[in-house]
């Protein structure tokens, strides 16, 4: 029984890629500098790895800013756009140029397009297809990094993403061909890449095909069959793993199983039952290896020894010990590094950390249960038993965990907490007389910049050289400048400021019972961006207000309305590691319960209009669209809990960015929010066609400027994007607001963008 690892976190313990990469772009270091980095980094983990007792130690996970991207550089898939700066620049350079633009001397490229992962926070830069497409090999990092291994004395497996998986992950750029045309043209560089492996004498080569966890059409699936026959009829004698992950097979089951690979990984963690299905299935061939992704590789907590056992028995009973491999159930680049480094009781302790396991902890685990699995069990495995057995029973009795109050609630949860006390039209009625708002009414998402001074501020409050006092009065003239501001510039609907928030997640997260924060904890987002997402360990709730004393502040400074500013419970789930003890639905109703209160309180404090943020709800449909109506359900009535404790004429806002509403515009109607404001500047409005199409009733502040980007969009290009709203729109329906928060921006850039589109709402008003 052999242990299996597809892939380990790059960005390293204590975030030296990041710090590397950062000082690269700077121009601090040399890219020899950044290339040793990445170098130590990788012998750092496959010496790790190897010293734990794994046997197949993945290489190529390794990337200096994205796998999908490193792909298409192999494949020498560079857009034309690339081509003049390609040709003056080091492939370092263009790698870096495609995956975050670069503007120097002259030379001006834009980035990529980025997307989420599958259902991940990991985003990969979406590779570009057109019609006459040309592959060829054009960057040897998959075989480098091999021989990089033996070179230090590690075998490793390649890791690489199949061909059927790399077309679909891109976009075509041109009309009259499907991608998926193109695997022909594609195969002949995975066999050169294959051949020069072979020549290297590598064994084992994984090849991630994670799309079939996906609904696949007919003529998808047909590129697998012959993709990895040709793959075999070519190199009878390289093992190929196919790896699978984040879903079960599906209705692809028949057509995957009937693959001729050496090893399928199987991802047991979101699809235990599938194992069984293999098993009583007459389609696995004889001798064919079965990986079990029995860690969970995206979520934090141990794991149980005793359910993985039951598993790994059952596949063992079934085809025999020297057929199984024990593995994560997904690549560990969506783990933590290292537990060992959370050292601060404060923020994680030491009861909770009893019940964690990132990275390094996770391929410990794999070792572990292999000898458990195995008959060759030392003491120390069997003192590994005993602590993972009472880690666990420790977990399921802790009373950190459990809270009746919150439970009872859960449970007595009827139909008219998630309704409000009447439909849209009544309550519209009643916030137009209370309001008072002119037509195209005007605000913004909620934060302003967090200048680098702001956060000084709460840096030297953790560290003692700020008192509370003294840290509050610095926020508080931050606010109070920011409210003056607004007035100035003339936007109707005010907020505060969001000065007091590190991040929209955490900050709630550390007010609320049932949270735990990690000190270093870090997940790579994309490139060298990373996130820390809290720990939700147990039953939610909301021991004191969270928001009140700062929005209460900020609306006594002015008569205009200040906008309460939430992040809702599907975010919240979103963006952190959800307890695996119950349903999701059930922690993300327990969350729903405490905005709830927040929002009440928000409201009994004088607060007539309240924004509940839910940017994250498109991210969370699950992979198979079979699942999306449960999800959605649950979802959508979360929301509606949260938002439905206020009277009529109290004014709910939701936010969203970064989504496409067409297949959920009947859900996103559901949540019944009064306003929601979209990002759209991008698209030209083109978001906005599906409210339209729908007839949405309620009313919608489609974003007028993007404000991912320094630039200061002129009151005529604003208008010209509110005149396409309000053809699609009526206007009687239409908010006038930037596409998202503003934290990221300078205040020159902010105050020129906001006085610009105020002037905008004003031009459209006369023209009524
Ligand atoms: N209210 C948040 C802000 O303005 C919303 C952020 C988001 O949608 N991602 O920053
Ligand atoms: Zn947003």
């Amino acid at each position: 029984m052999k242990t299996n690892n597809l892939g380990y976190p790059r960005i390293s313990s204590n975030r030296e890629l990041k710090k590397a990469s950062e000082l690269y772009w700077l121009g601090k270091i040399t890219a020899d500098e950044l290339l040793a980095t990445g170098k130590n980094i990788r012998k750092e983990n496959w010496e790790l790895q190897h010293n734990a007792g794994i046997d197949l130690i993945p290489s190529n996970d390794f990337s200096f800013y994205d796998q999908v991207l490193d792909l298409s550089l192999t494949l020498g898939v560079i857009p034309e756009q690339y081509k003049a700066f390609a040709k003056e620049n080091s492939v370092l350079d263009l790698y870096f140029a495609m995956a975050r633009g670069a503007q120097k001397e002259g030379q001006d490229v834009v980035a990529m397009e980025m997307t989420k992962w599958f259902d991940t926070n990991y985003h990969y830069i979406v590779p570009e297809f057109t019609k006459d497409q040309e592959f060829r090999l054009f960057s040897e990092k998959i075989i480098d990094e091999y021989k990089e291994a033996k070179t230090a004395g590690y075998e490793t497996k390649p890791v690489i993403i199949g061909p059927v998986s790399y077309l679909l992950l891109g976009k075509e750029k041109q009309e009259g061909f499907h991608r998926i045309d193109l695997i022909n043209k594609l195969l002949p560089v995975y066999f050169d890449i294959l051949q020069k492996l072979q020549d290297e004498k590598a064994t084992y080569i994984q090849f991630d095909e994670p799309f079939l966890a996906l609904n696949l059409s007919d003529i998808e699936r047909a590129a697998l069959v012959y993709t990895y026959t040709k793959i075999n009829e070519k190199f009878p004698n390289i093992k190929i793993i196919l790896a699978n992950y984040f879903d079960c097979f599906g209705e692809n089951l028949a057509t995957a199983l009937s693959l001729p690979v050496h090893a399928f990984h199987l991802d047991l963690v979101r699809c235990p039952l599938q194992l069984g299905d293999i098993l009583q299935s007459n389609l696995l061939v004889k001798n064919t290896i079965l990986s079990l992704g029995v860690i969970d590789g995206r979520n934090i907590w141990k794991n149980d020894f005793k359910n993985s056992l039951t598993l790994i028995q059952q596949a063992v009973d079934a085809v025999g010990a020297d057929r199984i491999w024990i593995a994560p159930s997904c690549s560990l680049i969506h783990s933590p590094c290292d537990l060992d480094l959370e050292t601060n009781d404060a923020t994680l302790t030491p009861e909770i950390k009893q019940w964690l396991a990132f990275a390094k902890q996770k391929v410990e685990e794999v070792v572990v249960l292999r000898n458990l699995a195995s008959n060759e069990i030392t003491e120390d495995d069997q003192a590994h038993y005993e602590e993972n057995t009472l880690a666990n029973t420790n977990r399921k009795k802790a009373t950190i965990i459990h809270n009746d109050a919150v439970k009872n609630r859960v449970a007595s949860i009827v139909e008219k907490h998630s309704k409000r006390n009447s439909p849209f039209p009544v309550r519209r009625q009643q916030q137009i007389a209370a309001l008072q708002l002119p037509l195209f009414p005007t605000t913004t998402i909620g934060s302003f910049p967090q200048t680098p001074e702001v956060r000084s501020w709460r840096a030297k409050l953790k560290k003692g050289e700020l008192s509370p006092t003294e840290y509050n009065a610095l926020l508080q003239k931050e606010t109070e400048e920011t409210i003056r501001f607004q007035e100035e510039s003339g936007i109707d609907v005010l907020v505060h400021g969001e000065f007091e928030r590190n991040d929209m997640v955490e900050y709630f997260g550390e007010q609320l019972e049932g949270f735990a924060f990690t000190k270093n904890g870090w997940v790579q987002s994309y490139g060298s961006r990373c996130v820390k997402p809290p720990v939700i360990y147990g039953d939610v709730s909301r021991p004191n207000p969270m928001t009140v004393k700062w929005a209460q502040f900020a609306q006594s400074l002015t008569p205009k309305w200040v906008k309460g500013m939430l992040t809702g419970p599907v975010t919240i789930l979103q963006w952190s590691f959800v307890r695996n003890d119950q349903p999701r639905s059930v922690t993300c109703t327990q969350i729903a319960l405490a905005i709830r209160d927040e929002v009440v309180d928000l409201e009994k404090a004088g607060i007539k209009i309240i924004q509940i943020d839910e940017p994250a709800i498109r991210e969370g449909l699950p992979l198979r669209k079979e699942e999306w109506a449960a999800y959605l359900d649950w979802a959508i009535k979360a929301f509606r809990i949260s938002a439905s404790g206020v009277s009529d004429d109290t004014q709910i806002h939701t936010h969203m960015c970064y989504s496409e509403f067409n297949d959920i515009i009947q859900n996103i109607a559901d949540m019944d929010a009064d306003v929601i404001t979209i990002e759209c500047s991008r698209s030209q409005m083109e978001l906005l066609d599906a409210f339209a199409d729908f007839k949405y009733p309620n009313e919608i502040g489609p974003g007028v400027y993007d404000i991912h980007s320094p630039r200061v969009p002129s009151s005529q290009e604003m208008v010209d994007l509110l005149e396409k709203a309000a053809a699609v729109i009526p206007i009687d329906q239409l908010w006038v607001n930037p596409d998202c928060g503003l934290k990221t921006r300078h205040w020159d850039e902010t105050k020129k963008a906001l006085v610009e589109m105020v002037k905008a709402a004003k031009q459209m008003r006369v023209a009524v």
